[in-house]
């Protein structure tokens, strides 16, 4: 049996490296040079958080100890207001934290695993130009030489990211559903270097966050000392990327809204100018299979990333169809049918997370009233676990639970949460154990459904 992935990115390397462990033969065609030869090229984050489902993903390939020994781990957020002060919210309770990692080592790794398996192929400078689903067949041509090849296997794996080609070849036949939408906002990368002589210059456990309303600065330490900055802003309008033009005005807006980042941004200007300005989108698109051509990853749903799970959504993808082979024994039909009934939903649920969490995260986390809500939430999640447990945990901790589930018990929760936020005197008494029956009769009367 053949199989082809297109990609050699996260998901592809991931998918490739699980399929060789099954004994598949496998060809993986990408379109960049060999990163590991030619070094990274970019286009994508520079760091990114790896979180439980994407840890389960990695534990499955047998990859997880290796890769969690190139992460740093964060234990909350650390807010960074606009008066200067910090504070910081922990992610979970008994000490959980997300991982940053390098996406360049990360893809290394993930490389290098799928090629010690004999029956994967890694082929580099390929790009797919045109996909015939139902044989199904690919074509590529080469990025340097311009020679074309045709490839026919049994199963056509598109894991070529956002911009899909195998998606495109789908995206034109009639009844495809497909739905691309860009937010207004833009990211660039910016860096925090490390001291002289070494160190971090800010605390490296944790998330850095500057929530100022309608934009946000974020910050991801990484192993050699630095933080990778991400700042969100709109494109258009008065505090946007298109009134930042001169070295004056980026230095005037930065000393404005993030005095506290800017003292250790000695290279600000020039990164500002140096790196490239990127748009967010979320692409959602149906059926992922047609014949034995399937979505997966990005590919089949991009997501914008807020909720940092772009990535874990994909290797958890990778993870379910390695587990739906082994429920009926290698059919790859009936296994690639069961990954796109579980996996669709799934994907439409955390592309929508993902937006609701941006709000979150640029402006609710710097107000009064949403970091009790979130203290509330803790200390129900620590009272009632079996009643209650905060969305973020569903999400990030969770992957037991799918996301499609964790969105719809967030949903409960938040008719929780509302109806304690609405108690009379709440902020003053919130911690008071008489509360606590209260909590339960709440909980039992709207909640039921939250618990995991
Ligand atoms: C700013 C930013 C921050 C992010 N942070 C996080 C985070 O913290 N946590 C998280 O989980 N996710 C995060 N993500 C999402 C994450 O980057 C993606 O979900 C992940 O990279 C998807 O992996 P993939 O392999 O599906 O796609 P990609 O990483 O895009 O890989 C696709 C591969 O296919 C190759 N390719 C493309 N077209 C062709 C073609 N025609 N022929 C051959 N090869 C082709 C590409 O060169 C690439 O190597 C972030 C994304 C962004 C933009």
């Amino acid at each position: 049996m053949e199989i082809v992935i297109v990609g050699g990115g996260l998901v592809g390397a991931l998918l490739a490296t699980l399929l060789g462990r099954r004994g598949y033969h496998v060809r993986v065609f990408e379109r960049r040079p060999d990163m590991r030869v030619a070094g990274y090229t970019g286009g994508r984050s520079i760091n990114l958080a790896l979180s439980d489902r994407g840890i389960r993903a990695l534990e499955r390939a047998g990859l997880a100890e290796s890769v969690l020994a190139l992460t740093i781990p964060m234990h909350g957020r650390m807010i960074h207001h606009e008066d200067g002060s910090l504070d910081f919210q922990p992610y979970g309770v008994a000490g959980q934290a997300i991982r940053s990692l390098s996406r360049a080592r990360l893809n290394e790794l993930l490389l290098d695993a799928a090629s010690s398996f004999d029956t994967v192929t890694l082929e580099f400078e390929w790009r797919c130009v045109g996909v015939e689903p139902e044989r199904p067949q690919a074509t590529f041509v080469h990025t340097r030489t311009g020679e074309e090849r045709r490839i026919t296997c049994d199963v056509l794996i598109g894991a070529d990211g956002a911009f899909s080609a195998v998606r495109d070849a789908l995206h034109y036949r009639d009844r495809y559903n497909y739905c691309q939408e860009y937010l207004d906002y833009g990211y660039k990368e910016l860096t925090i270097p490390a001291r002289d002589g070494g160190g971090f210059r800010i605390e490296p456990n944790a998330l850095h966050i500057w929530p100022r309303h309608n934009f946000m600065m974020i910050a991801l330490p990484n192993t050699e000392g630095t933080f990778t900055c991400t700042l969100f802003l709109p494109y258009e309008g008065q505090l946007s990327f298109a009134q930042l033009h001169s070295p004056e005005q980026v230095g005037a807006f930065f000393f404005q809204h993030f005095p506290d980042a800017v003292e250790h941004m000695p290279t600000l200007l020039n990164d500002f100018e140096r790196n490239p300005l990127s748009s967010l989108v979320t692409i959602r698109c149906y059926p992922w299979v047609v014949g034995r051509t399937v979505l997966i990853g990005d590919a089949a749903h991009a997501i914008v990333p807020f909720y940092g799970q772009g990535m874990n959504a994909g290797f958890e993808d990778c993870r379910i169809l390695d587990e739906l082979l082994d429920r009926f024994s290698d059919d790859w039909d009936a296994a690639l049918a069961e990954y796109q009934r579980m996996r669709k939903p799934a994907g439409d649920a955390v592309a929508q997370l993902a937006l609701d969490n941006f709000v979150e995260m640029r402006d609710k986390v710097a107000d009064l009233r949403f970091i009790l809500r979130k203290k509330i939430e803790v200390l129900l999640f620590e009272h009632f676990p079996e009643l209650y447990t905060p969305l973020y945990t569903l999400v990030t901790f969770t992957p037991e639970v799918s996301y499609d589930e964790a969105y719809r018990r967030g949903q409960a929760n938040e008719h929780v949460i509302s109806q304690i936020m609405a108690l009379p005197d709440i902020d003053q008494r919130w911690d008071d154990p008489a509360m606590l029956d209260t909590y339960r009769q709440i909980l039992e009367r709207y909640g039921a459904a939250s618990s995991a």
